[in-house]
């Protein structure tokens, strides 16, 4: 868990307006904190930047007060969650969710790497899955190894980019419940970029509304909702 400190962040590509244009957010260990604002406002490049796949153009970005804007992002140590979901359709659900923990190469052991992943599998009910394909699951399941495997890496966030905006509405409440619910029993720092109304006002503890690169507001759904 950590905390994540946008200062007057700037993302500049080429000559052209910024598509970040000096936002600042204080994200406090634990909290929640929902981007939104309509297509193009800039919401992605935000989480990009924050995460480490795109660069900083000028300002600082702090996580537990040091600024990462140099490291690389396996430095961050943040987990990020897609859209696609970005699953290996080889792998079973097992060795998807056990994948970033391969990945350390010797860093834990196999009977550590199974706990973490039977213990990730229980959080997301997904024990009984755990030697199927990714081919044979459902929408929400696909969704809930994209999540596990962000749990299993014990990250100091998760970042979500839009994780449900390929599911169908009945599900999209289902795994809009089911995240909620995740992210107030493990504590962890999140940032959630979306551009549905009914996920910015019911999920997070803040709400930044971007527009044209611009932080807008930032309050809770209550205060936001109350606003003439
Ligand atoms: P959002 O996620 O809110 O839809 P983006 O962060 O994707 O917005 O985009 C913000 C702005 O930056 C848009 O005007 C977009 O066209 C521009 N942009 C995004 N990525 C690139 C890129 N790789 N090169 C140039 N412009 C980009
Ligand atoms: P590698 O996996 O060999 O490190 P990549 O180019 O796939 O190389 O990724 C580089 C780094 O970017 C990863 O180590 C990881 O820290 C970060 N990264 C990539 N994808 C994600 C993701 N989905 N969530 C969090 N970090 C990621």
């Amino acid at each position: 868990m950590a905390s994540i400190t946008l200062k007057d962040i700037v993302k500049k590509y080429g000559d052209g307006f910024p598509a970040v244009n000096g936002v600042s957010i204080d994200i406090a260990d634990g909290e929640f904190v929902i981007l939104v604002g309509p297509s193009g406002c800039g919401k992605s490049t935000l989480l990009r930047m924050i995460v480490g796949l795109e660069d900083i153009t000028s300002g600082d970005l702090m996580i537990d007060g040091q600024r990462v804007n140099e490291k690389a992002p396996r430095d961050r140590d943040l987990a990020m969650v897609f859209q696609n979901y970005a699953l290996y359709p080889h792998l079973t659900v097992g060795e998807n969710i056990a994948f970033p923990l391969r990945l350390t190469k010797g860093k834990f052991t196999d009977a550590e790497i199974r706990e973490k992943v039977e213990h990730a599998a229980d959080l997301l009910e997904l024990r009984e899955h755990l030697d199927r394909k990714p081919a044979n699951l459902s929408g929400g399941q696909r969704q809930r190894v994209a999540m596990g495997r962000a749990i299993v890496r014990d990250a100091k966030a998760f970042l979500f980019d839009e994780p449900l905006s390929n599911l169908d509405a009945k599900l999209r409440g289902q795994m809009r419940t089911e995240i909620a619910r995740l992210q107030r029993r493990l504590a962890t720092t999140t940032v959630y970029v979306t551009h549905d109304q009914t996920e910015a006002m019911t999920l997070g503890d803040r709400v930044a509304v971007l527009r044209k690169g611009e932080l807008q507001q930032l309050a809770s759904p209550r205060a936001l909702y109350e606003q003439p």
